[in-house]
């Protein structure tokens, strides 16, 4: 029986709910009853993985900014 978890995008409350392959909707949050939940691989794992792959390509794509010091000259 798959449980999944969900975590509200209104009030930030994770719950566990279960789901069926007939469901094409998730279910409501049980603590303000809204709709807007996002299903997650793990509530209480969070912000770790998938976001530091990212910000690395950031930080190396704003280094090349020292082509205009003209120390050459
Ligand atoms: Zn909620």
């Amino acid at each position: 029986m798959p449980i999944y978890e969900y975590k509200c995008a209104a009030c930030g409350n994770c719950f566990e709910a279960l789901r069926f392959a007939s469901d094409n909707e998730g279910p409501l949050c049980p603590k303000c009853g809204s709709p807007q939940v996002e299903r997650q691989l793990s509530c209480f794992a969070t912000g770790v993985a998938g976001g530091s792959g990212l910000a690395g390509l950031g930080t190396a794509g704003g280094g090349g900014g020292g082509c205009g010091s003209g120390g050459f000259s």
